[in-house]
């Protein structure tokens, strides 16, 4: 795949291309942004257009390099995960190890530390030291959601390059084009900061299903606060969403934004469009403040769940507050 084919990143492209034809690619990048902004594919295209034999600049996708890097088969390209909660020190030795050796090839070895926030502290001195002592054909790309976590030292040595989110509308319609449920993508372009996620989470099983028993739970929660709670009880912790709190919490928040959105008088721009007849019923019903307060209420339980909450207790106690409304 070529450089084109990464969606709405044009500054990153246009710099590493220029930096390939100069031939003045760093020694270490930070690809630094969301996750589904494409920071993975980029990475992967970089090491390509570095081997690939039809193309100085870029990658053909067909030749046996650029074919082999996608395969994850390439002897000097290295792609590092965290083993469990975190990149360990044995990863990078074992990097360092594979990098003492002479390659075959004469293009420049590559390796990707993907989500490198979680480098515990040994393991980043022991790359900081790898990045001190570059060999001339070296190409570090540290791909993570957090720069900032990231050692000063190692974010000091490398080049910085920022993946920014990209525009809900966009998304939306480029996935109903691409014939995507629109009820399901409307929803999901607003969880996901790129369209890679985005397209994960419409076709996650859960997804769809989580998005469900919101929708049952939004509803009673406003009507039938005694069904609301049976629900959290029997569908919420007990179900499939039980994995996917935050994102139901989010998608339970935009609904109420939608509430919002209604009461300003801005019914086509709503998410819930295969429920926009009872959302303007609804919205009705109570001042925007009111609808606001629902909201806040849901934010502040997102950022208690973070830290452990009990989350049954956390959703009845809302649901609760939702039903009474701003007093
Ligand atoms: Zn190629």
């Amino acid at each position: 795949m070529p450089f084109a084919s990464i969606p709405k990143q044009p500054q990153v492209v246009r710099l590493l291309q220029n930096a390939l034809r100069r031939d003045t690619l760093a020694h270490a990048y930070i690809f630094n942004g969301p996750q589904g902004t494409g920071r993975k594919q980029t990475a992967e295209i970089l090491a390509q257009a570095l081997y690939c034999t039809e193309l100085p600049d870029d990658a053909c996708g067909e030749c046996l390099a650029c074919r082999t890097i996608a395969h994850r088969n390439h002897p000097d390209i290295h792609w590092i995960e965290p083993d469990g909660v975190n990149i360990k020190i044995d990863q990078i030795r074992e990097l360092q190890r594979k990098f003492a050796y002479r390659s075959n090839h004469s293009g420049a070895k590559v390796y990707v530390l993907n989500e490198a926030e979680r480098l515990n502290i040994q393991a980043a001195n022991s790359l900081l030291k790898f990045l001190e002592e570059p060999t001339s054909k070296v190409v570090a790309i540290l791909i993570t959601d957090n720069g900032q976590a990231l050692l000063p030292t190692i974010r000091s040595r490398a080049q910085w390059l920022n993946f920014l989110p990209m525009n809900p509308d966009w998304m939306l319609e480029t996935l109903k084009n691409e014939g995507q449920p629109e009820a399901l993508a409307s929803s999901a372009v607003h969880l996901a900061a790129g369209l890679g996620a985005a397209r994960e989470l419409i076709q996650s099983n859960w997804f769809a299903e989580t998005r469900n028993v919101m929708i049952q739970l939004a509803k009673e929660t406003l009507t039938k606060l005694p069904d609301a709670l049976l629900t959290i009880q029997n569908k919420v912790v007990k179900g499939e969403p039980a994995g996917h709190l935050m994102h139901l919490l989010d998608l339970w928040i935009l609904w109420f934004k939608d509430l919002v959105r209604i009461k300003a008088g801005l019914n086509e721009r709503i998410v819930y469009i295969d429920q926009s007849e009872w959302l303007r019923k609804q919205s009705a019903m109570r001042e925007t403040e009111d609808w606001v307060y629902c909201m806040e209420r849901l934010l502040e339980l997102r950022k208690r769940l973070r830290y452990f909450a009990n989350p049954q207790l956390g959703l009845e106690n809302a649901a609760i507050e939702i039903q009474r409304g701003k007093l």
